[in-house]
C-alpha cells in the first residue's frame, strides 16, 4: 500500500473510533497520523526501510507498528475487527453529507437507529430536526443524502461499467456460434453513469451463447434465461442484459437497444413520415405490417441511416438533442480521437499530492508518445494537499528548467500550478510567482457552499486575472458521490471566452467536469478547452481517455481540443498569453 491509501485507512480508524465512542485521545492520534502520512514529502517504503517512522511528528510506536503493517501486507487485523465491530448500517450512513462519526453516535445512541432505514423514518418523524445539535435543516439534508444515496447506489460509473464489460465482449466474439456482437445502451452512448449492461449479439444459435453468458465466472443471480434474452446480476451489483437476435435484425436491434429513447422516438417518427415503421426487428409498411423492399439488405448502423437519407450518427451523439437535423445536412461535428492528443495539462508530483516524481512524470508521458507535458501541483492554501508556498514553485520551475534542458526526454514539461481561487476569488499566490510560470489552472477546493451568485462572481474573478491561463473542475462534482457547487455555468462561459482563458475538461472518471451537456454550445461561442487527466500518479495519465469519450459525447472536433495542437502552437499560444 503507498502512503495515500495507508493514510485514507487511518482516517477510517477514526472514524470508526467516534462511532464506538471511543477516547478523544486515541482518536486523535490516527486522525494525526493520517494527516502526516498525507502531508509526508517521501516515500512511505524509504522512511520505513530506513526506520524513521517514529521520527515524522504525530506518529507513536504503536502508530508506527501499525503503519509498517498496512505498508508491508496491505492488511491489519486490528482494521478488519473494529469494521466487524461496528453494525453496517452505521458505516453506510458516513456516506451521508454532513454526517460524520461523533453525529452518527448520537443518532444511534439517543434515537436507537442502526440502519439508514430506521434513520429515514427518524427524520420524518421530526426526532432527529428535535436532537441538540442537528435542527430541522439538518434532518432535511440527512433525508435528501438517504435519497442521493439510492439513486446513486443504481448507477455505476462508465469507467468501472467499462472494464466490467469489455471481457464480456471479447469473450462473446471468440465464440463460434457467434456472428456478430457489440455492447449497447448507455455505456455506448458514453454516458458519463450506467445503469445496467447491454449485449447483441448476431447468432443463429441462441443457446450455447446464451449457457456461456449466465454460467461465468462472476455472475450471483440469473434473473432471466430464454432464447432472444437473458439477464444476470454480476458481483459487483450491475446488471447485464443479453440479447440474441438473427444476422438480418442485428443492425435493427443494435441501434434501437442503444438509443437514447428520445432519439429512437425522433428516428421513428422519421420513420412514420415516409408511411414505415422502424422497429428493433426491421422496417416495414405502416399499414400491412410486410417488410419494406430494400431494408432486407440493411447490414449496418451506416445503412440504417442511410436508408433514412442521414450520415452516421455516432452512438454518442444518440441523445435526441438535434444530431438528426445535422445528420440530415451531413454537417456532424469530425469527433475528437485519443490519437489526436499530443500532451495534456494539469498533472501533480510528489511535490503536492501525487505519488511520483517530476522525471517519472516526464518518463510516462514520453512513453504514451507524446510531446509535452503540463504539470500543476496544489498551491499552499490546499495545506491537506501539501500545496506549494512562492519559493516551493520557483524551486519546481527550476528543476523543470533544469530537466528540459538536460535533453533526457523528448518531451517538454511546461511548469504550472493548480492555483486556488479563494473565497473572494484572488488567488493563492503573488502575482510575481504566478508569471514565472509557463500556464496556471485555478480552481475551487474550498468553500463549496456560497450562494451561487457568490460563487459565480468568485470564479469569474478569478478568469479575470492576467495570469490564469485555464478554469480546473468547473463545478467540482463527484460523479455519484457529491454534487456540484452552484453557479451560473453561462456565465462562466462567457467570462472565460471574453478573456481567452480555457474550460478545462476534467477527464478523471469521477469529476468529467464541465459536463458534456455544456460543450457544444461553449463551442460555438468560440470556446477552447483541454481534456486534463487531473493525474496524480503515472497510472492516471490514462484518464485522457475517459476525457475524450466525454469530449465526443460534447460535439467536440480536435480543433476545440488545445491539447491536439502541435508543440510549437502550443507553446506560441502560452507565450502570448503571458505577455
Ligand atoms: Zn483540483
Ligand atoms: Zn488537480
Amino acid at each position: 500500500m503507498n502512503k495515500k491509501e495507508v493514510a485514507a485507512i487511518l482516517s477510517e480508524i477514526g472514524t470508526l473510533l467516534e462511532l464506538k465512542g471511543e477516547n478523544p485521545f486515541k482518536i486523535r492520534a490516527y486522525q494525526n497520523g493520517a494527516r502526516a502520512l498525507e502531508t509526508l514529502t517521501e516515500k512511505l517504503e524509504d522512511v520505513i526501510a530506513e526506520g524513521r517512522l517514529n521520527d515524522i511528528k504525530g506518529v507513536g510506536v504503536a502508530l508506527a507498528k501499525k503503519i509498517e503493517e498496512l505498508s508491508g501486507t496491505g492488511k491489519l487485523k486490528f482494521y478488519t475487527d473494529l469494521r466487524a465491530s461496528v453494525p453496517e448500517g452505521l458505516i453506510q450512513m458516513l456516506d451521508i453529507p454532513g454526517l460524520g462519526g461523533k453525529k452518527i453516535k448520537v443518532l444511534h445512541d439517543k434515537l436507537g437507529v442502526e440502519s439508514l432505514k430506521s434513520l429515514e423514518e427518524a427524520c420524518l418523524e421530526g426526532e432527529v430536526a428535535a436532537l441538540p445539535g442537528f435542527g430541522v435543516k439538518s434532518a432535511e439534508k440527512i433525508l435528501s443524502g438517504i435519497k442521493n444515496r439510492e439513486i446513486y447506489s443504481r448507477r455505476h460509473l462508465w469507467w468501472k461499467a467499462q472494464q466490467v464489460a469489455e471481457p464480456i465482449l471479447e469473450g462473446l466474439r471468440v465464440l463460434s456460434e457467434v456472428i456478430r456482437a457489440e455492447h449497447a445502451g448507455s455505456l455506448r452512448r458514453n454516458r458519463e453513469t450506467v445503469g445496467d449492461l447491454d449485449f447483441v449479439v448476431a447468432s443463429d444459435e441462441p443457446s450455447p451463447v446464451m449457457d456461456w453468458f449466465t454460467e461465468r465466472k462472476g455472475v450471483v443471480e440469473i434473473t432471466a434465461k430464454g432464447q432472444t434474452k437473458s439477464s444476470v446480476r454480476l458481483e459487483n451489483g450491475l446488471q447485464a442484459d443479453l440479447r440474441v437476435v438473427s444476422p438480418a435484425q442485428f443492425a435493427f436491434a443494435l441501434h434501437h437497444f442503444t438509443g437514447s429513447k428520445e432519439h429512437n422516438v425522433q428516428m421513428r417518427q422519421r420513420a412514420l413520415s415516409r408511411g414505415l415503421s422502424l422497429s428493433e426487428w426491421g422496417i416495414s409498411n405502416e399499414n400491412d405490417g410486410v417488410s419494406v423492399e430494400g431494408s432486407e439488405t440493411i447490414d449496418s448502423e451506416e445503412a440504417l441511416f442511410h436508408f433514412f437519407d442521414l450520415t452516421f450518427i455516432p452512438p454518442e451523439l444518440r441523445e435526441g438533442l438535434g444530431e438528426i437535423e445535422v445528420a440530415e445536412n451531413g454537417s456532424l461535428p469530425d469527433l475528437v480521437r485519443v490519437e489526436d492528443l499530443k500532451g495534456c495539462f494539469h498533472n501533480h508530483t510528489e511535490a503536492s499530492d501525487g505519488v511520483n516524481t517530476l522525471e517519472e512524470m516526464a518518463l510516462a508521458a514520453q512513453e504514451m508518445g507524446w510531446d509535452y507535458l503540463g504539470l500543476a501541483d496544489h498551491s499552499k492554501a490546499s495545506f491537506q494537499a501539501n500545496g506549494l508556498n512562492e519559493e516551493r514553485v520557483i524551486q519546481q520551475i527550476e528543476a523543470i528548467r533544469a530537466l528540459n534542458e538536460s535533453g533526457k526526454y523528448t518531451t517538454r514539461v511546461f511548469s504550472g500550478i493548480e492555483c486556488d481561487i479563494l473565497t473572494d476569488g484572488s488567488l493563492d499566490l503573488n502575482n510575481d510567482v504566478l508569471e514565472e510560470l509557463d500556464y496556471v489552472v485555478v480552481s475551487v477546493h474550498a468553500s463549496f457552499t456560497q450562494p451561487r451568485d457568490k460563487m459565480t462572481a468568485r470564479i469569474i474573478k478569478a478568469i479575470e486575472h492576467p495570469s490564469t491561463t485555464m478554469l480546473g473542475h468547473l463545478t467540482g462534482r463527484l460523479l455519484l458521490a457529491r454534487e456540484g457547487y452552484e453557479l451560473n455555468v453561462e456565465k462562466v462561459v462567457d467570462a472565460a471566452v471574453a478573456n481567452g482563458v480555457i474550460i478545462e475538461l476534467n477527464a478523471n472518471p469521477h469529476r468529467l467536469d464541465m459536463d458534456w451537456r455544456h460543450w457544444r454550445r461553449a463551442v460555438e461561442k468560440g470556446h477552447l478547452t483541454s481534456i486534463n487527466p487531473d493525474a496524480h500518479s503515472i497510472e492516471h495519465l490514462g484518464f485522457v481517455d475517459a476525457g475524450v469519450r466525454i469530449a465526443r459525447k460534447g460535439w467536440l472536433s480536435a480543433e476545440s481540443v488545445f491539447n491536439t495542437w502541435t508543440l510549437k502552437s502550443v507553446e506560441e499560444f502560452l507565450e502570448k498569453r503571458k505577455k
